[in-house]
């Protein structure tokens, strides 16, 4: 069985990295929060195809959290993460502290603008800028030729593309597909908060966005129909709805009709578990 080389200290992991950029090695990047699933073994698969080392970050960036959110009570699962990073071939685990990763007198962060606005940058203030800063860091750190991240977090996805651009960081963004339960579910390590009835309920969420394809796909392009299509099937099923929105698939601005690529986006909360998940349109 291969092992994954665990390492802490963020000098360490640029160490590793500039022996490896020395041997001209390409380096994949999957940052995650850990509690692995098959959706992030997915990146990591993907990166193993486009690098010739992967490495992992596992770290609950505190900084992504609001003060009423789930930071303390996040999944955590060091062991099982690392035996399910190693049967894909990982290399490195990037584990920093939360006290090396922000040492006293930390005073800078990213922000990025439009893009980052509305959807979960509306409903979650300040989430995007401790995304987009800690993402920003562990490049700095990890210095990787490529990153892979997931589409389930699609606003997450165009926040960190757009910040590569702007920022000029010389790193290749690769955005990867939703992987689901068999149902439908899309994959996500908050689904364990879920009791055996409201993981039926989140199905919802799943059921909402395909009611809306399927009223596309049968010819309608007005977005609030779309959108009744999607409530209405939603409906009775989950406990609170944060947005379900349409919005142009690459500039995330708000349309009226779909006319070229679009997604809809969905936050709901199951209980007391926020669900986030999108499907394309068009
Ligand atoms: P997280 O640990 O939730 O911060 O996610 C780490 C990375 O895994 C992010 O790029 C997510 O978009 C991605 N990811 C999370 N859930 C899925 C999924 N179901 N399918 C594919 N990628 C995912």
């Amino acid at each position: 069985m291969p092992t994954v080389e665990v390492i802490t200290a963020p000098a360490a992991m640029s160490a590793w990295s500039e022996a490896a950029r020395a041997r001209v090695e390409r380096i994949a990047f999957v940052p995650t929060m850990g509690a692995l699933h098959a959706g992030h073994l997915s990146l990591l698969s993907a990166g193993r195809e486009r690098g010739d080392r992967v490495v992992l970050s596992i770290f609950v960036n505190p900084t992504q959290f609001g003060p009423n959110e789930d930071l303390a009570r996040y999944p955590r699962d060091l062991d099982g993460d690392l035996a399910k990073a190693a049967s894909v071939g990982t290399d490195v685990a990037f584990v920093p502290a939360a006290s090396d990763m922000y040492p006293p007198g930390s005073q800078t962060s990213i922000e990025v603008g439009e893009v980052a606005q509305g959807l979960c940058g509306g409903r979650r203030p300040g989430h995007f800028t401790g995304v987009a800063t800690v993402v920003c860091k562990l490049f700095g750190i990890v210095r990787p030729h490529v990153a892979l991240f997931g589409e389930k977090d699609f606003q997450q996805l165009a926040v960190i593309r757009r910040m590569a651009l702007d920022l000029n960081l010389p790193v290749e963004i690769v955005g990867r597909p939703t992987l689901r339960e068999q149902d439908g579910l899309a994959m996500s390590s908050r689904n364990a908060y879920l009791s055996p009835d409201q993981r039926g309920r989140a199905l919802a969420i799943f059921e909402g966005l395909s009611a809306a394809r399927a009223r596309f796909l049968a010819g309608e392009r007005g977005v609030s129909a779309l959108v009744e299509a999607t409530l209405a099937r939603m409906k009775d099923q989950v406990d609170r709805i944060d947005y379900v929105e349409i919005r142009d698939a690459d500039s995330l601005r708000p349309i009226e009709r779909v006319g070229g690529p679009a997604v809809m986006l969905i936050a709901a909360y199951v209980g007391a578990t926020r669900l986030i998940d999108n499907m394309r349109l068009g």
